[in-house]
């Protein structure tokens, strides 16, 4: 039994979807496909959602998403399916009262319309020539907590419910479902947190023992560094869990950084394979890793550094720390990088706007709280000398940190400016 997952950039245009269905024709059961929202579909929904919540006028790009969805649609199939339609009357009766809501609960009843949508196009046109795939709403089997839109499997209920509704069902045929979306104890709907299609094929998995877990991608498989950044890049044929699971804590963009612990946990082999190449063989994750280890280069932009300083000149000591890490966990805000000086506590944090009012809110009561906008982490996983010539040139060190193995910096480049 496998289980595939295809990303939006995947699922962007018609094209995209016939070769989805080029990929998949070979199967007649046995295979579960988890698809995400088509292109750049949560971003819109996001901006949608912003601006119903704030009572605006959203028709413009509700009629963008729609005619986008449309578009595709009518290439690929005669004529709109009638549960697609439904959807854009649910979104658009979705919409209409949203303001009420929490704004994390109101993102959750409107983002996952991407998902339902793009399956229920995908599923249409594979069932036109054949009675293909079965179309499942994810959120009957994903349970979660009630963290809107970063919300956490409980992988009890989970469990049994994926095996009593998957388990015969695999046997008969393909099934088609949406990723990264599920639904809470009440049945509100949830989401896993921003690119967590990919989580969604691993729980599958996970509770399934499916044989392999194969994401299907716009790169040939993974790099040792981000193409668009680095010239000089290499594909590595094979990586371990372990690997893997660091390279995403340093936050590459390979795979959603849950993906890996409950595939690892059943040793169910992940490839990540090209959409565009089929032939190629990717890279394959597993129990069993590279011999070599091979530099590896995670940037990312957006950072704030957020200084934390005592306020009645006793130390930064164990239980203050314990308290600005328990807001953080409270938060759910992962930290990049940290440094601890006799006064401070220094963390770099990716920027999320709404995140930081709350750490304001939770600790300028105990803390002279200062922050450092715009900052860039460069990450070399497994170093060597001559690996750190591929930083930028003349960066400006903010933080830096190096073990054995890693090295990290935190800078401002050249060009930025210190104001913005
Ligand atoms: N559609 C969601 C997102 O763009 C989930 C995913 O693509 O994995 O974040
Ligand atoms: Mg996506």
């Amino acid at each position: 039994m496998q289980i595939f997952k295809f990303g939006g950039a995947s699922v962007k245009n018609a094209e995209g979807v016939r070769n989805l269905g080029r990929v998949v024709q070979s199967f007649n059961k046995g295979l579960i496909i988890v698809v995400s929202a088509m292109g750049k579909t949560t971003n819109k929904l996001e901006e949608l959602v912003e601006i119903a919540h704030g009572g605006k006028d959203y028709r413009e790009p509700l009629e963008e998403l729609k005619a986008y969805h449309r578009g595709i649609t009518s290439s690929l199939l005669e004529k709109i399916p009638l549960h697609y339609l439904e959807l854009e009357a649910k979104l658009e009766n979705t919409l209409s009262d949203l303001s009420q809501y929490d704004p994390m609960f109101a993102y959750d009843r409107v983002v996952p319309f991407g998902e339902l949508m793009s399956t229920t196009i995908i599923s249409s046109y594979l069932n036109e020539k054949r009675n293909f795939c079965c179309w499942l709403d994810a959120r009957t089997v994903i349970r979660t907590d009630q963290y809107f839109s970063e919300a956490n499997v409980d992988w009890v209920i989970t469990e049994r419910q994926v095996w009593e509704v998957l388990s015969s069902l695999i046997k008969e045929k393909v099934v088609i479902t949406q990723g990264f979306i599920g639904s809470d104890a009440e049945g509100n709907s949830t989401t896993l947190g921003r690119e967590g299609s990919d989580y969604t094929g691993a729980i599958l998995a996970h509770c399934l023992n499916a044989d392999g877990f194969t994401v299907w991608k716009d790169v040939p498989g993974i790099l040792n560094a981000d193409p668009r950044i680095m010239e000089e890049t290499v594909q590595y044929a094979r990586l371990s869990y372990r690997e893997a699971t660091e390279m995403t804590y340093y936050g590459a963009q390979v795979i959603h950084p849950k993906t890996l612990k409950p595939i690892a946990q059943k040793s169910i082999p992940l490839t990540v394979r090209s959409f565009l190449d089929h032939d190629l063989s990717g890279t394959i994750i597993s129990s069993e890793g590279i011999k070599k280890d091979i530099p590896c280069f995670i940037f990312k932009g957006n950072q704030l550094l957020v200084t934390a300083q005592v306020k009645d000149h006793s130390f930064m000591d164990e239980k203050k720390l314990g308290f600005i890490l328990q807001v953080l966990d409270l938060l759910n805000i992962k930290i990049n990088l940290m440094q601890n000086s006799a006064l401070t506590f220094s963390l770099c944090i990716d920027n999320k706007g709404f995140k930081v009012k709350r750490i304001k809110e939770l600790l300028s009561r105990d803390f002279i709280l200062s922050f450092e906008h715009s900052l860039n982490l460069a990450t070399i996983k497994n170093y060597t000398p001559e690996s750190f010539e591929k930083l930028p040139p003349n960066l400006s060190v903010i933080m830096e940190q190096k073990t054995a193995n890693n090295y990290q910096v935190l800078y401002r480049s050249e060009d930025q400016d210190e104001t913005s």
